[in-house]
């Protein structure tokens, strides 16, 4: 098993770009399990389904086939051989992800292929996502958590979605990481969970502190 680094935070933290930067420079291979989470819930609203009825969840998880890029260098997200990578990022899907993340059957399926993927990273792997430090890899040899304050969080997700208005960016992600807390704790780090936050600190700053650790 190579190095693994485990990195979770809540919504608009950055911990998926400094994550992947982070794994360019230390030439190891990333895990977005969010990616996992979106993909899912675009599969439940694909199918037509509701995100909040466990049954239509647990449906969508048959046969459910998530794929990502290992190469931190390249993006793409498949479900079977659809290319989903910019259709999980719609608002639709970010609103329907905290229902289907929260069924039992869903975290334990998902952990599995995450763990599988982290066996197989070679020479090492940066994964991010919310209970990566915890119940994913509490053994992974770097564990941090990446903060930073809800105003600067709501400012950098607003940045990348320049169409939607601030205010309703910065509700989102309170919604979004009140609910996704109830499942998940990480808004506190764990035990050896080194805090990382990057309120004051720019992009490069922040990989730099991450690759430091
Ligand atoms: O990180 P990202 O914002 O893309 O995650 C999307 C959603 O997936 C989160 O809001 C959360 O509901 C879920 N998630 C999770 N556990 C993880 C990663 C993501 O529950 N490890």
């Amino acid at each position: 098993m190579g190095v693994i680094v485990a990195v979770d935070g809540p919504a608009g933290s950055g911990k998926s770009s400094v994550s992947r930067a982070a794994a360019v420079e230390l030439g190891y291979a990333f895990l977005d399990t969010g990616a996992a989470y979106r993909a899912l819930a675009w599969s439940v609203l694909e199918h037509g389904g509701d995100p909040e009825d466990a049954g239509d969840v647990e449906r969508a998880l048959d046969g459910f086939a998530f794929t990502s890029a290992d190469d931190p260098a390249e993006r793409w997200v498949r479900v079977g051989d659809v290319d989903v990578t910019e259709a999980i990022r719609t608002p639709r899907v970010t609103a329907a992800v905290s229902g289907i993340a929260r069924v039992p059957a869903v975290r334990a399926r998902l952990n599995d292929g995450f763990r599988a993927r982290l066996a197989a990273a070679e020479p090492g792997v940066v994964a991010e996502g919310r209970d990566i430090t915890t119940v994913v890899a509490p053994h992974a040899d770097v564990r941090v958590l990446l903060t930073a304050s809800p105003e600067v969080r709501a400012s950098r997700r607003a940045r990348e979605l320049p169409e939607e208005d601030h205010g309703a960016v910065a509700r989102s992600i309170a919604e979004r990481d009140a609910k996704d807390s109830r499942v998940v704790d990480f808004l506190e780090a764990a035990e050896g969970v080194t805090t990382l936050d990057s309120t004051d600190l720019d992009f490069a700053g922040t990989v730099g502190a991450l690759v430091a650790l």
